[in-house]
């Protein structure tokens, strides 16, 4: 590892410790992301850097979200950071389900935010040290839950001037530095207007905004038979009337729709289709609220093959008998089954070269992976085999499990960082296979998003 770096986590370790643990302490939602903000960004000074922080999609009042900026010049490359938390899944560090009131960290976003807060001041530090060119920005972007923060910098034009940027998420897994393909997804609401009426005197008079919602719902599980496996769809009611015996005049209908990024215009028409068939049936009318979209994942198996060298470079994580017992515990209140002797297989530190990979969730950094060559890695955080948004990762990312992946993580994202900095030529190879990808793939220019009024 290179000695400036690892000269830096010498003396910060225990401070990058207790940022992720004080930004796990007081989780905030998509949006509200205003004390990790506050924290974040006093971290970011105290290491010379000029942060500058705003509000995004707020009201203009508290920030949420972070840009800063050190050197200059070519290459510009990028970390970032997330913070946001799932509401109601507050969570006490312990082993065994414990709910505390309000949100909680079920995805580790705290480490996130802490790894890339980090990795970010050591590279700094290295490129001073070493008077370095090159250009490093620094990005906290609010809520990813919402599949949201990404894509509104995105359509502000926050990435535009990146040459390369990085990424790390916790995971239940050694570091992985695979060639992701995950699925972009569409948050729409559909909306239905009718007519109210008595409900028993008078039914013919009425015309049941609800009775299209489920027809709605009924096209849509038809629908599901005929299309691709990559494709998800699935909904949530928002309003179904209030009395039964008033025929509802409003309803609607929240869905997520998600497919490959060349599909995902089709398969949104064929649900608005099924939407406006349930209308036609009803005698109601519909309206469509796409309220986000984000692209899936694009890899880069250039990025992602020259940054994986940075592994054999940073130590694994030495878990202790403490944390293994732990994650033992964790591991049995979460599956109902017995924990695996290997402490390999509870908490895992052997990487393995990038591969091929599909999942089927979503991030908005799909987006940033569409207008810039991204290095997306997972990595520790979590007990193997544990699911995501859940409160056994809110209990890991509250105890040095959580803390060690978020120091190991930066450590590794710095080196990766700090390799791509000095390598020449990087930039413009991974430029090369980021267009060879999207011709591939069928995928056009990136689309900065426009919200349905
Ligand atoms: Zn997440």
């Amino acid at each position: 590892m290179n000695e400036y770096l690892s000269g830096w986590f010498e003396r910060h370790e225990a401070q990058v410790r207790a940022l992720e643990h004080r930004i796990w302490a007081r989780p905030e939602t998509a949006l509200n992301e205003h004390y990790a903000c506050a924290e974040t960004a006093a971290f970011l000074r105290e290491q010379g850097f000029a942060p500058e922080c705003f509000s995004l999609m707020g009201d203009g009042g508290e920030p949420n979200a972070i840009v800063a900026r050190y050197g200059s010049g070519r290459p510009v490359i990028a970390i970032l950071g997330e913070y946001d938390a799932l509401p109601g899944l507050g969570q006490d560090c312990v082993s065994h389900k414990a709910p505390l009131e309000g949100p909680g960290h079920g995805c580790g976003h705290c480490q996130i935010i802490s790894c890339a807060v980090a990795a970010a001041s050591a590279l700094k530090s290295a490129m001073e040290a070493e008077g370095l060119g090159g250009t490093l920005v620094f990005m906290a972007t609010p809520a990813e839950e919402s599949l949201q923060g990404k894509v509104r910098m995105a359509a502000e034009g926050y990435f535009d001037e990146l040459d390369l940027c990085f990424a790390w998420h916790p995971c239940d897994m050694a570091p992985s530095f695979d060639d992701m393909v995950s699925a972009a997804s569409t948050d729409v609401t559909f909306e239905f207007f009718g007519k109210s009426a008595h409900a028993a005197m008078q039914p013919w008079a009425g015309r049941s905004a609800l009775d299209a919602a489920e027809l709605m719902s009924v096209g849509v599980q038809y629908l599901r038979e005929h299309i691709t496996e990559d494709c998800k769809v699935h909904h949530s009611y928002l309003s179904a009337g209030t009395a039964p015996n008033v025929v509802p005049e409003y309803a609607a209908v929240r869905y997520l729709v998600r497919s490959n990024d060349a599909g995902s215009d089709e398969i949104l028409e064929r649900v608005t289709a099924v939407a406006e068939g349930a209308a036609l049936m009803t005698g109601t009318t519909m309206k469509r609220r796409v309220k986000s979209h984000c692209y899936g994942s694009l890899p880069n198996h250039v990025l992602n093959e020259f940054c994986y060298r940075a592994v054999g470079e940073v130590e694994p994580i030495a878990y202790t008998e403490e944390e293994y017992r732990f994650a033992r515990e964790v591991y049995e209140n979460t599956t109902g089954k017995a924990a695996p002797g290997d402490n390999e297989a509870l908490l895992p530190t052997a990487a393995h070269p990038p591969k091929p990979i599909y999942i089927a969730g979503s991030s908005d950094v799909g987006d940033v992976s569409h207008i810039v060559p991204t290095l997306q890695v997972r990595g520790p955080g979590r007990v193997k085999g544990t699911p995501g948004h859940h409160w056994s990762v809110v209990a890991a990312s509250g105890t040095s499990i959580g803390e060690k992946a978020a120091v190991y993580a930066a450590k590794l994202m710095s080196q990766a960082m700090y390799d791509a900095l000095i390598e020449p030529g990087l930039a413009e190879r991974c430029r090369e296979e980021f267009h060879r990808c999207k011709a591939e793939k069928g995928i056009g220019p990136y689309r900065k998003f426009q919200e349905e009024n």
